[in-house]
């Protein structure tokens, strides 16, 4: 349960993996903020708690990030209707990019770009809240650093192969997709969903409200470069930070009480997850696999159980591991209660 306790707890957390890894100066903390209804979305009350975790000796700036490729006029409203003034944009309103990264030579992706106030921070603090996600499984720290962090046209590129599309023998017409669907991309036509592929950018929304597993990525091999991409991407962004273990760099993953009907629009989670808490490292890729591992310690079918999703992050977790962005092998010390 989110607390005093917990709040002090997490900055305990915080506090030791920061320890003796550089001063706060111009180290954000970096939070997506979905949409109301979003898995994605952080309690109010849970964000303006953590101000006083991040502000002061450990940090000097929040700033967000949007999520689902909503733009950033949305995610203003979002902290506004919020009251959350002092945070800050990442992606910048106006569309300018922050910074263009160097890819590995192997890289498909061409070119990536760091949003602008992440981009301008000496440091950052990542802190996510682990949702189901159709590409990769889950969304979490991996994700975020390397596609919650980029501009909003990288991570459209990003989504290029990934937009969905509609199984009609499953979709029964209900019109949940449609409210998910910020870019109106969907009607319903004959009774079934009809996806408009001119709009639509391929960000997964629709897929996570149909509870009947009626839309899924269009293309062969999609997600497998969405997800090789997103590995690309998170290198370029560690590297931006002088790479992982350079103290630049701490994750959060938060673990929420994700359930059907919980987050308003949200129901494609099946069942609640009897661990809750924060995960705190500097190891992005053993954060996921030790998120992973407490979400489906209660599922007996495993991961899918929890997301509804059939991709699992296995393969973004091992091609992470491969590109020198941690290890899934991880020490879990409990350091509040
Ligand atoms: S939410 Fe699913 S079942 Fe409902 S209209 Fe959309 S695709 Fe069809
Ligand atoms: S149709 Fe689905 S994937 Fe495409 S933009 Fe709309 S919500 Fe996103």
């Amino acid at each position: 349960q989110w607390g005093e306790e917990f709040a002090r707890g997490l900055g305990r957390a915080v506090g030791s993996v920061a320890e003796g890894r550089g001063d706060a100066a111009d180290r954000a903390l970096d939070l997506p903020l979905g949409a109301p209804g979003e898995p994605a979305a952080l309690p109010a009350d849970w964000l303006r708690a953590l101000r006083p975790v991040a502000m002061g000796p450990l940090l000097d700036t929040l700033s967000i990030t949007t999520v689902g490729l909503h733009t950033p006029q949305h995610m203003r409203r979002r902290a506004e209707a919020l009251n959350l003034s002092g945070f800050k944009v990442a992606d910048d309103p106006e569309g300018r990019p922050g910074q263009s990264l160097a890819l590995a030579e192997d890289s498909v992706l061409g070119t990536v770009v760091l949003a602008g106030e992440a981009a301008r921070a000496s440091g950052l603090l990542v802190a996510n809240a682990v949702r189901p996600f159709a590409h990769t499984g889950f969304a979490g720290a991996v994700f975020q650093l390397g596609c919650g962090l980029m501009d909003r046209d990288t991570k459209l590129r990003l989504h290029r192969g990934v937009r969905p599309s509609v199984d009609t023998p499953l979709c029964a017409g209900c019109g949940s997709c449609l409210g998910a669907c910020i870019f109106d991309a969907i009607k319903i036509r004959g009774g079934r969903a009809a996806i408009d592929h001119e709009l639509c950018v391929g960000c997964g929304s629709c897929m996570t409200a149909c509870h009947l597993a009626g839309i899924s990525p269009r293309r062969e091999g999609g997600v497998a470069a969405f997800q090789r991409g997103v590995a690309e991407a998170a290198e370029a962004a560690a590297g931006h930070f002088g790479g992982i273990g350079s103290g630049k760099l701490i994750f959060v993953n938060f673990l929420l009480p994700i359930g059907r009907g919980d987050q308003g629009g949200f129901t494609r989670a099946r069942f609640r997850p009897a661990n809750m808490g924060a995960l705190v490292g500097t190891d992005p890729v053993a954060l996921d696999q030790a998120a992973w591992d407490l979400l489906v310690a209660d599922a007996p079918q495993g991961l899918r159980q929890w997301s509804g999703f059939p991709t699992d992050p296995e393969n973004l977790l091992d091609a992470a591991a491969a590109r020198g962005l941690g290890e899934r092998e991880y020490h879990l010390e409990k350091i509040a209660g």
